[in-house]
């Protein structure tokens, strides 16, 4: 999506309204207009990066830092009986908006919101061990170059 029609770059830029919650050097939190529960926020990337392996380190960092204090200040504010940190990447993953983002939902007894997935079996222990050692593989060579 292009940085001109991005909802969330057109809310870092100020040219669309939000209930704007906190501000870091390279993150803006603020109030996601569909929420699971009252209260649910996003902590938002202030540049355009599509999703969280598209994320400098730097900004990986205050992101994470942001969503300490805001799921605090939720957590002291709103009192829910507990809350959920998540991220959608990609379209089969559930992202609609493509500008990385993290959602901070509180969560109460019984609020009908189900993360309950069909888990599946490997087939083997050599089944399991073939996907960890292609995953290893990238891991050794990804965090070499520091991306
Ligand atoms: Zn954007």
């Amino acid at each position: 999506m292009h940085k001109d029609i991005c909802p969330f770059c057109r809310i870092v830029a100020g040219e669309a309204s939000a209930e704007i919650l906190y501000e870091s050097d390279s993150t803006i939190s603020f109030l996601d207009i569909n929420p699971i529960n009252y209260g649910h926020a996003l902590v938002v990337s202030k540049g355009h990066f599509r999703d969280f392996s598209d994320l400098p380190d730097d900004v990986l960092l205050d992101a994470t830092r942001s969503l300490k204090v805001v799921s605090r200040a939720i957590l002291e504010s709103i009192r829910p009986a507990g809350f959920n940190i998540f991220n959608n990447n990609g379209a089969a993953a559930g992202q609609s908006v493509f500008h990385f983002h993290i959602h901070i939902a509180p969560r109460f007894e019984g609020d009908g919101m189900k993360i309950r997935p069909q888990l599946k079996i490997y087939e083997s222990p050599e089944h399991m061990s073939e996907y960890a050692k292609v995953i290893r593989e990238k891991i050794k060579v990804n965090d070499k170059s520091g991306e």
